[in-house]
C-alpha cells in the first residue's frame, strides 16, 4: 500500500442491500474517522435500515449497527479498532457466526480505555447529495440475470447500474473514486469510463474494481475475516494511488498480505470465475450422486475419500440440491455468455452443463419423492421445511426450496406446507404466489400454505423435505432450559405414513449450504 494514498474522509455506498448495508457497516465499524453513507431509492428500504428491524438478517449485523449507526452496543478501545485485525477479541469468530456476541459469554466489560464512539454509518435516499460529498464512491446495486433464452448463456441486467453510474458521472466530485462492487461483466470498467467521460467531459475520475466475496448467512464473518480484497485499477501511477487509497480503508482491519491488486479487467473476471468454479464444484459431486443412487455407493462416503486428497480438499463436496442464491448461478450464465459473446462455443458449452446439473439435482429429489409415495402426490401432504436459499439469511433469490415448491405444484399435491425459521410467512407468500402464478393463496388453505410453525407445517405430512439446513431442523429448537427439543424429540408431530422407510434417505438430501458464496 503506497505511502502516497489520499486519505478517504467519505464514503457513499449505492445500493442497500445484502451487499452494500453490511459492507458499508464494517467499513464505518473499522474506520471510525470516515463517514459512511448508504443510498437507495427504495424509501422503505431505508427506513427499515434506520429502524429496529434492517431489511436483512444477517448473524451479527445487529450488534454493528448499534456501534456504527447508533453509537451505543459493545464498544471497543482505540487500540482495538486501529490495529489490523484486532477487532478479533471484540467479535470473536465464533461469536460473530452465532450472532450471539455483546451478550452471555461473549459480552464485553467496558474499561476506562473504551472511547466513546460517534456515529459514522447514515442510510439516506439522497443519492446526489451524498454522492457529490464522497471521496470514494461504492455501487453495490443489483445486476441480475437477464431473461435466459435457448439455454445458453444470459447477459448481466446492467439497468440499475447503469442508472446509478449516470448519477454518479453528473453528481460526483472531480477526483473521486467510483468503485464496481456489484458483480460485473468484463471490462464494464471500460463502460464506467466512458460513461463518465461522456457526462463529465475533462473532469478526472478513477474507476476501481472491487468485487465482493461475501456470502449470505456468513455476511459479517466474511467481512471481518475476509480471506482476500480484490483491487483492480488502471495500470497508471493515477489509477494505483486510487487502489492505494481503497486499500488503506480495508488496511484498517484486514492484513496487507490479504489485499490484492490486479488490473481492471482481471478482477471483473476473477469474481466470476470464482463463483463459477465454486458452482462447478458442486454440480460435480451431484453428478456423482446421481452415480452412487444407481450403484450403492454412498456419495458422502465417496466425497469424504475424495476429498482427503490436498489437491482436491474436502469443501463445497456435499452433495444435495444444488446452489441457489442471487449469485452462483447468474454468475455462471454470465460466464458463458461472456464465451459465447467471445466466439467460444466449447467454454459455453462446458460452464452452461454446470447449470444444467444444478437443475438435475432438484428434479431427483421430487422424482424422489414421488418413488417413494407411490408416483402421485394427489390427496397428499408434503412439508417443505426451510424457504431461504441457505441457512442463516432470509434471502430467498433463487432458492432450491421455491423450484422444489414450484415441481410438486404440478405433481398435484392436497397441501404444500412450509415453514422457514428466519422468512416470514409474509415474504414466503409473496415469493411463492409471484411465482406460482394463476393460484390464489389462502391463509388456512390452497395448495400451498405457509407457516410460522414448523409443528404445525409437519402435521399429517406424507413426506417432510428439508430443503434448507438451518440447524433448527438439524438440533431442533433451542427450548427454556437449553435443550434442543425439535423434530427428532417429538416424531409424533412427524406423520411420515408410507414414507416412513424412505424418508431417512431423503433427508440426507441438503441443499448446498456449506459456506455457500453469492
Ligand atoms: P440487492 O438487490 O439486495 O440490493 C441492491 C440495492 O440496490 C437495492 O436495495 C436497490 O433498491 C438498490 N438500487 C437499485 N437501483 C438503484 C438506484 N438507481 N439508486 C439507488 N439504489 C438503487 O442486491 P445485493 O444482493 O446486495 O447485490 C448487489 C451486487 O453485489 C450484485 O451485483 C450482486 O451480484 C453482488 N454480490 C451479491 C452478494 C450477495 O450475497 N447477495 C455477494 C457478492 C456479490
Amino acid at each position: 500500500i503506497a505511502a502516497t494514498a489520499p486519505t478517504v474522509r467519505n464514503i457513499c455506498c449505492i445500493g442497500a442491500g445484502f451487499v452494500g448495508g453490511p459492507t458499508a457497516a464494517v467499513i464505518a465499524l473499522h474506520n471510525p474517522h470516515i463517514r459512511v453513507t448508504v443510498v437507495d431509492k427504495d424509501e422503505n428500504r431505508i427506513r427499515r435500515w434506520n429502524s429496529k428491524h434492517p431489511p436483512i438478517y444477517e448473524p451479527g449485523l445487529h450488534d454493528i449497527l448499534r456501534i456504527v449507526r447508533d453509537g451505543s452496543g459493545p464498544s471497543a478501545t482505540n487500540d482495538e479498532l486501529t490495529k489490523p485485525g484486532g477487532l478479533d477479541g471484540v467479535f470473536p469468530r465464533e461469536a460473530v457466526s452465532s450472532g450471539n456476541y455483546g451478550e452471555g459469554r461473549h459480552a464485553r466489560v467496558q474499561t476506562k480505555s473504551d472511547v466513546a464512539r460517534q456515529p459514522n454509518l447514515v442510510f439516506t435516499t439522497d443519492l446526489a447529495k451524498c454522492v457529490s460529498e464522497a471521496d470514494v464512491i461504492l455501487i453495490a446495486v443489483n445486476t441480475p440475470t437477464k431473461t435466459r433464452g435457448n439455454g445458453a448463456g444470459s447477459a448481466t441486467d446492467m439497468a440499475a447500474f447503469e442508472a446509478v453510474t449516470a448519477l454518479v458521472a453528473r453528481h460526483a466530485s472531480p477526483g473521486a473514486i467510483i468503485v464496481e462492487k456489484s458483480t460485473v461483466p468484463c471490462r464494464t470498467a471500460q463502460l464506467v469510463q466512458s460513461m463518465l467521460a461522456l457526462y463529465r467531459p475533462g473532469v478526472q475520475f478513477q474507476v476501481l474494481s472491487n468485487p465482493e466475496f461475501l456470502a449470505a448467512g456468513t455476511a459479517i464473518n466474511d467481512l471481518l475475516h475476509a480471506d482476500r480484497i480484490l483491487i483492480g485499477s488502471s495500470n497508471t501511477a493515477a489509477g494505483h494511488k486510487a487502489a492505494a487509497a481503497l486499500a488503506s480503508v480495508y488496511a484498517s482491519w484486514i492484513p496487507p498480505a490479504r489485499i490484492i491488486t490486479t488490473n481492471l479487467f482481471s478482477s471483473e473476471l476473477a469474481k466470476l470465475v470464482a463463483n463459477s468454479m465454486l458452482a462447478q464444484r458442486i454440480s460435480s459431486i451431484n453428478s456423482i450422486a446421481a452415480v452412487c443412487d444407481a450403484t450403492g455407493a454412498d456419495v458422502d462416503e465417496v466425497a469424504r475419500a475424495v476429498g482427503a486428497d490436498p489437491r482436491i480438499g474436502g469443501k463445497f463436496l456435499k452433495a444435495g440440491i444444488g446452489f441457489g442464491g442471487s449469485c452462483l448461478k447468474k454468475d455462471v450464465l454470465s460466464l458463458v455468455y461472456l464465451a459465447e459473446t467471445l466466439v467460444l462455443p466449447e467454454v459455453a458449452r462446458y460452464w452452461l452443463a454446470v447449470v444444467e446439473m444444478n437443475e438435475f439435482a432438484r428434479s431427483r429429489l421430487v422424482s424422489r419423492v414421488l418413488r417413494c409415495l407411490n408416483n402421485t402426490l394427489a390427496g397428499k401432504k408434503v412439508t417443505v421445511l426451510g424457504f431461504a436459499f441457505k441457512k442463516d439469511t432470509n434471502d430467498t433469490r433463487e432458492s432450491p426450496a421455491l423450484d422444489i415448491i414450484r415441481a410438486l405444484e404440478k405433481e398435484g399435491p392436497d397441501t404444500i406446507a412450509v415453514y422457514d425459521p428466519v422468512c416470514t410467512p409474509t415474504q414466503m407468500a409473496e415469493q411463492i404466489g409471484r411465482f406460482a402464478g394463476s393460484h390464489v393463496l389462502r391463509a388456512n388453505g390452497g395448495p400451498v400454505v405457509v407457516h410460522s410453525d414448523v409443528y404445525s407445517a409437519c402435521q399429517g405430512s406424507d413426506a417432510v423435505l428439508i430443503t434448507t439446513e438451518f440447524d433448527e431442523f438439524k438440533n431442533g429448537p433451542v427450548e427454556a432450559d437449553g435443550v434442543a427439543g425439535g423434530l427428532e424429540a417429538n416424531p409424533s408431530q412427524i406423520s411420515t405414513s408410507d414414507a416412513d422407510d424412505h424418508l431417512s434417505s431423503l433427508n440426507p438430501v441438503p441443499p448446498c449450504d456449506e459456506d455457500c458464496p453469492e
